[in-house]
């Protein structure tokens, strides 16, 4: 098991470089943001004598962890905030912020009536009475929930066939395979089966980001519990957890013990991304990917903030390097403003926006077919501001891949 050596709060091993503010989205573009160093190890020597010193403007972090990979000192900068958030802030949540951090609730909610669901809250009144009323910005589109998630179609079309292999894995879904996005589910599903793997699903609840991000600390700690609980049950049965979406798999890896401080060392190596999971089959020489001779693609690939963090774009990279017809453009390095459900609350949207324009100018000048990217918020972000459609990678993988040959090379 690979070793955590860092602390989630080591705010004494801060050398005073300022690199993480330099590094930081917001505190280039909201004057009200303290920024990192001042927000995280600085600040929290001063709660540390005294919880008055707490500033409620931490608030404005975005959690992006751009500060943790810029730290040479290993400073868990980000962690010592979301912790200061959590012990000291005041504020209350409210409708919306609980709302915004209910995503599976909401998509249980809007499924029976999807279409109906997804017409009302893209008309301009309405989104106008949600702008004034609820400070939900009205710039912004919803990503359309589904009549049919993912798990209906799992139960329909591939419950029965799974038994037939020999080798399985634990598919995370998440929330946004699930209410919004199934075909990512499907195209996970069809993959692993033609690389000989039978998936499982399990009793997930949703990782609990969109809870941290807006305060609801033990709704989202329920939720870490819950989770760990039953990946030690697939664990001992000797299955990884597999995720598609970067930021779940990153948040139950390292949220969970980091800000949370829910233990998951008996299950935390064993929860991973699709993309390293395949990529390490192949590289061992377990798998072959055999792809189509005529698909052809120019793909910009923007690798999310959480992706970042947990060091696993190269697995993407390569994966997507493999396909002969591809030619790739790895995106520069840069936040998307969206975090989530940050961008969406009209205090932040004018910040997002700001954010997130150095990304949509490097699109815009790669010019591809289409963006592709780990994450679902990030894909709403650039699809919204933008106009380029942005999938998964899974997704391109499935679109690609020669499912027939694959399969035989896989026997
Ligand atoms: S997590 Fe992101 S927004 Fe928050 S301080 Fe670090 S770099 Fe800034
Ligand atoms: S980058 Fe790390 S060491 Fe430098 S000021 Fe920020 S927290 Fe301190």
């Amino acid at each position: 098991m690979q070793e955590r050596n860092v602390s989630p709060n080591n705010f004494e091993q801060c050398i005073k470089c300022t690199i993480c503010t330099a590094y930081c989205p917001v505190v280039a573009v909201n004057p009200r943001y303290p920024g990192p160093k001042q927000a995280g190890p600085d600040g929290e020597r001063l709660r540390l004598k005294n919880k008055y010193f707490y500033d409620e403007n931490l608030k404005y972090c975005m959690n992006c962890k751009r500060c943790e990979v810029a730290c040479p000192s290993g400073v868990k900068v980000a962690d010592i905030i979301q912790s200061a958030r959590r012990r000291f802030s005041r504020e209350i949540p409210d409708l919306r912020d609980r709302l915004l951090a209910s995503t599976d609730f909401m998509g249980r909610l809007a499924r029976p009536v999807a279409p109906l669901a997804n017409a009302v809250v893209s008309l301009g009144p309405v989104k106008g009475i949600m702008d004034v009323m609820m400070d939900i910005e009205k710039a912004k589109t919803f990503p359309k929930y589904q009549r049919k998630g993912f798990v209906h179609w799992f139960e329909k079309e591939a419950r029965r066939s799974q038994g037939g292999y020999k080798k399985k894995i634990a598919f995370f879904h998440g929330c946004s395979t699930e209410f919004q996005h199934p075909e990512v589910g499907v195209a996970f599903v069809k993959v692993l089966n033609a690389v000989g793997y039978g998936v499982e699903l399990i009793d997930e609840k949703c990782c609990g980001v969109a809870m941290i991000a807006n305060g609801l600390w033990n709704a989202a700690k329920r939720h870490a519990e819950h989770n760990v609980r039953v990946f030690g049950e697939v664990v001992k049965a000797g299955m990884p957890v597999v995720a598609v979406s970067s930021t779940c798999a990153f948040t139950m890896r390292d949220e969970y013990p980091d800000v949370l401080e829910v233990d998951n060392s008996a299950v935390r190596d064993s929860v991973t991304l699709v993309e390293k999971f395949l990529f390490g089959l192949v590289d061992s020489g377990e798998v072959k990917l055999v792809f189509k001779d005529d698909y052809r693609a120019r793909i910009a690939y923007h690798v999310p903030c959480h992706n970042e963090k947990l060091g696993w774009g190269i697995f993407t990279k390569a994966l997507l390097g493999m396909i002969p017809g591809v030619s790739l453009t790895t995106l520069d390095s840069n936040c998307c403003g969206m975090a989530g459900t940050y961008g969406f609350k009209k205090e932040n949207h004018a910040f997002s926006m700001e954010i997130g324009r150095p990304l949509f100018e490097n699109i815009r000048s790669v010019a591809p077919d289409f963006v592709c990217c780990e994450c679902e918020t990030c894909k709403w972000q650039i699809e919204m501001c933008t106009g380029y459609q942005t999938l998964n990678p899974i997704l391109v993988i499935a679109q690609a891949l020669d499912f027939e040959a694959t399969a035989a090379s896989n026997k």
